[in-house]
């Protein structure tokens, strides 16, 4: 019998589960902490020990959700702030370590979530997804006609750096260049742009709920603009608009039939969540909207987890070690 497991690898813990051949639930799931020394060697070796006590003896398939930047679809990390990796042959040094019983993926972890969400949460039975995920940072994932779309240096689905403007004022963004759509709609973006405008003193209901100007984070915002706080919604109105035209250039180009919208930020801001898919409306064209339904991430921590087991069980990516 083949035992089938997801990775999910992230900056502070990696999680590992086995899965029925058949299911979406995790059969048993296995979390430790990153910690230090967090050096490839290191996370290699602990990952295999952990994947081959949960795989028992015999065939297995593995794929490795990990939060970075692929090179390739043998899990080259180019970049991953999180591990602190850069041009790390991730995949390679894995597939080495766990040898030929092993059929091992590796897949960018917003990707796999979008795959999870497919198989087995908001996107069910869809063959044509995007999703969006707007937490610290803006990940996406693509499937078109039923595959993952990796692109050809698998950095497909990047729309975090998706451009909103281009001239000298446009914000610089984590990832080196000006003007991304994470730069403005970003979790931490965010945040810096409610502490820079309170501690200017801007007035909201907000600063009540928080229990002070300083404590203010975007749910505050949030519940401050279901109140119809001034401010509040004056924020919220300005950066809707901006995620919806990206959203729906992408819709534009992809039509898929669901989007699914999630992350840490917009999964904590109903109000923001309601804004953006009204501005949607205006912004997508609307032979897409026809076929379009929006929908909530519903897989949780779980998704990317079901999503790289059941890539890898389909055969995506496999890396020959
Ligand atoms: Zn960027």
């Amino acid at each position: 019998m083949t035992a089938h497991l997801g990775v999910d690898l992230g900056g502070t813990n990696f999680r590992i589960a086995t899965f029925a051949s058949d299911g979406t639930t995790p059969l048993e799931v296995h979390k430790e902490e990153v910690g230090e020394p967090r050096d490839p060697e290191t996370i290699v070796t602990r990952l295999a020990a952990a994947a081959e006590r949960l795989a028992g003896p015999g065939e297995a398939t593995l794929g490795v959700g990990i939060a970075a930047m692929l090179r390739d679809r043998e899990g080259t990390v180019a970049n991953s702030p999180h591990l602190r990796w850069r041009d790390v042959p991730f995949g390679k040094l894995l597939a080495a370590r766990l040898g030929g019983r092993f059929a091992l993926g590796v897949y960018n972890d917003v990707n796999a979530v979008v795959w999870g969400e497919a198989v087995g949460g908001a996107a069910r039975g869809c063959r044509d997804v995007l999703g969006v995920y707007v937490g610290t940072g803006i990940g996406g994932g693509v499937i078109a006609g039923g595959q993952l779309v990796e692109g050809v240096s698998n950095c497909a689905g990047e729309i975090g750096h998706v451009k909103i403007r281009w001239d000298d004022d446009a914000a610089p963004c984590a990832c080196g260049q000006r003007g991304c759509i994470e730069a403005y709609v970003g979790g931490s973006y965010v945040a810096r742009r409610i502490a820079d405008e309170l501690g200017a003193g801007a007035r909201s209901a907000a600063i009540e709920l928080a229990g002070g100007a300083g404590l203010v984070t975007p749910g505050h915002v949030d519940q401050a603009a279901g109140q119809g706080d001034e401010w509040a919604l004056a924020l919220w109105s300005e950066l809707a608009p901006m995620l919806a035209v990206v959203l729906g250039n992408a819709l534009a180009v992809l039509n898929s039939e669901r989007l699914v919208l999630g992350g840490g930020l917009l999964g904590r801001t109903p109000v923001l969540y309601e804004l953006v898919t009204t501005s949607l409306m205006v912004a997508a064209p609307v032979a897409i909207l026809e076929q379009l339904t929006v929908a909530p991430a519903e897989l949780g921590d779980d998704a990317g987890l079901v999503g790289a087991a059941a890539l890898a069980r389909s055969g995506t990516s496999i890396i020959r070690g």
